[in-house]
């Protein structure tokens, strides 16, 4: 069984942590950089990324997730947690002098889908989800960041109105969307078989 942790600075907790068990995984939550000794993979939830950097900075976690993700453990960033995970952010003066995670290759655009007003539901076709991958997943879109462009290593898995909002890149897997927050797994259990793949522990 997996050990899949999910960062518990801020954010969609529990709703991951049960989507995650769900899935099949042994999960714990992550809020010093010890709690991450032994796990497999990490989740990056959504809620605010500058508030995320705020509450990582004192303890320098961010620094230690790309660290042990160097290491062999794999991470899912959603929504905030994937603009953590981004090599490059545009609107990004809020997070200006915060370490993040980085790894992945994608320039993103903080709130480039608008504002809470703006939330929506999009249904998605998602390439490679584990059963069935023919059923739209129901993907949650909440002040969600764009991707304005990807590197030749970065997968897309799913794309809204002609724009990737879920791609992979090796054993990072990164959505724009809350995953979390629909009772499809789908999604988690994808992550889960990456986490096996890779397992490091
Ligand atoms: N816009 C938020 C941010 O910049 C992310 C929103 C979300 O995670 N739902 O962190």
């Amino acid at each position: 069984t997996p050990r899949i942790g999910v960062l518990a600075l801020q954010g969609a907790v529990a709703e991951h942590a049960r989507a995650l068990r769900a899935a099949g995984a042994e999960v714990s939550t992550v809020r010093r950089p010890s709690e991450l000794e032994g796990l497999d993979g990490l989740i990056v939830p959504g809620g605010e990324s500058t508030t995320m950097a705020r509450l990582a900075a004192p303890v320098r976690l961010l620094e230690s997730i790309r660290e042990r993700h160097a290491e062999g453990m794999a991470m899912f960033g959603t929504c905030a947690g994937m603009i953590l995970m981004a090599d490059q952010i545009l609107d990004a003066e809020a997070l200006t002098g915060f370490e993040r995670i980085g790894g992945l290759d994608v320039v993103v655009r903080r709130n480039g889908y608008g504002g809470q007003l703006e939330s929506f539901v999009g249904p998605l076709q998602v390439a490679g989800l584990p059963g069935d991958d023919t059923t739209p997943f129901e993907a949650v879109f909440i002040r969600a960041p764009v991707i304005e462009s990807l590197g030749t290593d970065v997968e897309v898995i799913a794309s809204w109105q002609d724009r990737p909002v879920a791609v992979r890149q090796g054993r990072i897997l990164a959505a724009s969307f809350h995953p979390e927050l629909t009772p499809d797994h789908r999604l988690h259990r994808y992550f889960v078989e990456i986490t096996a793949e890779h397992k490091v522990s």
